[in-house]
């Protein structure tokens, strides 16, 4: 045999005993059979080296080592135990807040692509969206009426308030308990329900959506159905669900915001009287802050440290108890609620509370005594299945919604008597608005399914989290550049300021994005979607020494072939250009998408592995890397749910372009991202290693080119399924009245018209017909033949409604007083003069 053919034999079975993970003994195999075909043909005089009798002996060192690794005895002595026992050394005690964090919610579609070979079928098993009999006509009858009812001005300026017919309506409906069991009294909605409904209400009025998503989220609802004891159930969930009760959930305070568990909030065990009867119970001290709902609440789920310093509690713990969650009534003695904060010109009730040493009967802690301590944990597992749903389902409907608004505007408006959305330097704006229209609803559609089969996906949520509100943020501003001075200056004809004086509350609350970006997405994330290191770490904290080795050995080991099959796996992707990418059945059209995904997954698994290993503990402050690797995951997920989206819709023909055009920028961000981390890599070996094998080639994925952006905006520029399927599910009216339904009217008239305008103009720029104030130009065009009659109607109805659609709001200087500034002043004057 030839040199040069044995060793590519030799790269051959190595790339493939890599790729397949093959076990210990089977490299010991392949390397002895190697070596023994190395020195036959030697000995023959096929190969050139001298016979060299030490060398010979010397090649079956590494094979004796390997056959000696692949017996689990010798393994354990001479590899695994001191890596275990270093590793167990250094490695820091996971706190107890931080264990409850890991432990809450549940992996999902998240683990697949950390793996690096996704199971597509996996995705594709997660359930359509789909809706019961009874929720769609929830969401297309009470829904849709509440929508029609909203009048966002008059809440959002006039009277800064959220008015008593929407508390009542919203109450009578069963808006409130959309979580809560129909056992229950409540409408024991799907989490793909909820979404949707929540998503049409906010595509109306941001104020609205927040009143119903907050009983519907974290809190008191929440908790009580699913830790509550059962006089708690049977006490409150029929009243949070008809309204009685309006609740709010108490965890930030002035010294804790995002690092909610190190709270100042404590209670402490003890004995007092309640409603004329000794019992024990807690003392307890709060400030919080920033409440939603709180000034209007009537209970208050409050979150505080409870400690037990006299061990009233036969607890085997020690005084601190940890983090406890009670359910205090708005108007107990010592409560103080009602002041409001003002966030970003929002109206829904915001404001703080605070209590000192008040005294409050154990049995109202949720879940009673046996669930002191356990807050934390109630509190991360309810995260990680509302995050799946509040937020990203008002920013998936406000891209939609943006998107409808400023398609229509862009058509009608026109400037060098063009529309503004024909213009190259508009089409930027909107393609970007399409995309993120699409992507946001794919996401939110597919995670809502996963949650309403079960799931508490808590990566998928940290991704959902920031993820659709940042690209929401995006579209307001792009929204925002395309309508010029009709965006900037408010009123009721005004259709983006709700939404973008709301977008800094959704980035802030549940996580703000900062954190969940850079910590909580990939930091903690990877701790929990890789396949072995968490396992790893648990078996290095096992008290049980030979238990945790035995563990530790099989993990270990696992997670070499697992780090070895990214590594080969990612060269051969990457030299191949992803062309033997594994691609699911009946993809067609979509093919080319599934290869890039699962070399961008098997390139993701390397550098996610390798940043985990060398960087082990430190990675919770290399924050701009873990922050990168948290967007590359992001991409990854995104993008699986858009191919998936696209099969569920049927594969619409022209939606093919949306697809590519999403694919071609995911693709490309994610590149950027991967390479954003392997450049700032602080190990330069680690560095080189990972460029070699990420980007053998260099960087090749490049934006969407400007011809697919261009046919995209094409195709929600006129009316239609593709503008009607983008932006599904929201709140469209058709009122001539509504600004939005004015606008809605205007666009379909201005497609309408086309032919007959452009006749016209023509004629105004021959000369023939002069369109100037104090003229009547349809009439004249008429006259002269130029248009019919019916078109002239066309164009003159088509002119009155631009001109309400293009209008700006102005008022009175008395009229746009803010309201508090009367009551405001009031106060402050009754202040001075008692201080006087
Ligand atoms: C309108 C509104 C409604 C709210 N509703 C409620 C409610 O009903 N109930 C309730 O309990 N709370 C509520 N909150 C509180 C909300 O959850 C907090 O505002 C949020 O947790 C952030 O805390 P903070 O504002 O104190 O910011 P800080 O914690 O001071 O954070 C400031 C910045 O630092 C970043 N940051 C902090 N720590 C890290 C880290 N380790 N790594 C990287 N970045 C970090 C954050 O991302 C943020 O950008 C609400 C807040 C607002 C504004």
């Amino acid at each position: 045999m030839a040199e040069p053919v044995f060793f590519l034999l030799c790269l051959i079975a190595v790339f493939a005993l890599a790729m397949q993970r093959a076990p210990l003994w089977l490299w010991a195999v392949a390397l002895a059979s190697a070596t023994l075909v190395w020195q036959t043909e030697m000995l023959h005089g096929e190969f050139d080296e001298p016979d060299f009798t030490l060398l010979q002996l010397l090649a079956w060192v590494p094979v004796v080592v390997l056959a000696g690794l692949s017996i689990p005895p010798l393994r354990r002595v001479a590899l695994i135990e001191p890596i275990f026992r270093k590793i167990k050394g250094i490695l820091p005690r996971v706190s107890a807040t931080e264990q409850e964090a890991l432990n809450a919610g549940t992996i999902g579609f998240d683990a697949e692509l950390f793996s690096g070979t996704p199971d597509w079928e996996k995705l594709r098993a997660v359930p359509a969206i789909t809706l019961t009999a009874e929720e769609k006509a929830f969401l297309d009858g009470p829904t849709a009426e509440l929508c029609r009812m909203v009048d966002d001005w008059k809440i959002r300026h006039d009277q800064h308030e959220i008015p008593e017919y929407i508390w009542d309506f919203v109450k009578k409906n069963g808006f409130l308990g959309m979580l809560i069991s129909k056992e229950h009294g409540g409408l024991g909605f799907s989490a793909q329900a909820q979404s949707l409904i929540l998503g049409k209400i906010a595509s109306r009025s941001p104020d609205v959506c927040t009143l119903v998503m907050v009983p519907n989220s974290l809190g008191p609802g929440e908790l009580i159905e699913k830790y509550g004891t059962p006089e708690q159930k049977e006490h409150f969930l029929p009243r949070l669900a008809k309204g009685l009760e309006v609740p709010c959930f108490s965890l930030t305070g002035p010294t804790s915001g995002s690092d909610a568990a190190t709270m100042r909030d404590v209670g402490y065990v003890t004995r007092g009287r309640h409603e004329g009867k000794e019992v024990v119970g807690i003392r307890v001290s709060w400030d919080k802050r920033y409440i939603t709902l709180g000034p209007n609440a009537t209970l208050i789920g409050l979150a505080f440290r409870l400690m037990d310093p006299d061990k009233i509690l036969d607890l085997d713990r020690g005084p601190d108890l940890g983090i406890t969650v009670a359910l205090i009534p708005a108007d107990h003695p010592g409560v103080n609620i009602g002041r409001r904060h003002l966030p970003s010109g929002s109206a829904f009730p915001n404001g703080p509370n605070w209590a000192k040493d008040v005294f409050i009967p154990m049995d109202w802690v949720i879940g009673g005594e046996k669930m002191v301590g356990q807050g934390w944990r109630m509190l991360m597992e309810c995260l990680a299945a509302g995050r799946s749903i509040s937020l990203p389902s008002s920013s998936a409907a406000g891209a939609k919604s943006l998107l409808r608004n400023s398609t229509a505007y862009a058509r009608v408006r026109k400037q060098f008597d063009l529309p503004i959305g024909k213009m190259e330097g508009l089409e930027e704006p909107l393609a970007r608005m399409v995309e993120v229209a699409y992507v946001n609803e794919a996401a939110r559609g597919v995670t809502a399914a996963m949650v309403s089969r079960g799931e508490k996906p808590s990566v998928i949520s940290a991704i959902m989290k920031y993820q659709s509100t940042e690209r929401m943020r995006r579209s307001l501003n792009d929204a925002m550049d395309l309508h010029g001075g009709k965006g900037v200056c408010d009123g009721p004809t005004n259709w983006l300021q709700a939404a973008y004086q709301a977008m800094p509350v959704g980035i802030t609350v549940e996580g703000a994005n900062i954190l969940t970006r850079s910590l909580i997405t990939f930091a903690q994330g990877a701790l929990r979607s890789h396949p072995y290191l968490y396992k790893e770490i648990q078996a290095c904290q096992d008290f049980d020494e030979e238990r945790g080795l035995y563990a530790f050995d099989a993990a270990f080991r696992n997670h070499v072939s697992f780090s070895l099959s990214n590594l080969f796996g990612a060269f051969f992707h990457n030299i191949t250009f992803g062309i033997f990418g594994h691609v699911p059945e009946k993809a067609y059209g979509t093919a080319e998408w599934y290869r890039q995904l699962w070399r961008a997954s098997r390139n993701f698994a390397l550098v996610a592995d390798l940043t985990v290993a060398v960087l082990g503990g430190g990675l919770k402050t290399k924050q701009k890397l873990t922050g990168r690797l948290a967007d590359a995951l992001s991409e990854l997920y995104l993008l699986s749910c858009v191919l998936k989206r696209y099969e569920d819709d049927g594969k619409p023909a022209n939606d093919r372009y949306i697809v590519a055009l999403c694919a071609r920028n995911g693709l490309f961000h994610f590149q950027e991202a991967l390479r954003g981390t392997i450049d700032n890599f602080p190990v330069a070996p680690v560095r080189w290693l990972m460029r070699l094998a990420v980007f053998p080639f260099g960087a090749h994925y490049k934006p969407a080119p400007d011809w697919l952006g261009h046919k995209a905006v094409e195709l929600v520029l006129v009316p239609g399924e593709v503008r009607d399927r983008l932006t599904r599910y929201i709140f469209v009216s058709n009122d001539a009245n509504d600004a939005t339904g004015a606008l809605e009217l205007a666009f379909v008239k201005a497609v309408a018209a086309e032919a007959a305008e452009k006749k016209l103009n023509r004629a105004i720029r021959d000369g023939r017909v002069q369109r100037v104030h104090g003229t009547d130009w349809f009439a004249e065009a008429v006259k002269l033949g130029i248009i019919t009659a019916a078109e002239g109607d066309m164009l003159r109805e088509l002119e009155t409604l631009t001109a309400r659609v293009i209008a700006v709001d102005h008022f009175e200087p008395a009229e746009v007083r803010p309201h508090y500034m009367t009551a405001g002043h009031n106060a402050r004057a009754a202040r001075s003069a008692a201080a006087e």
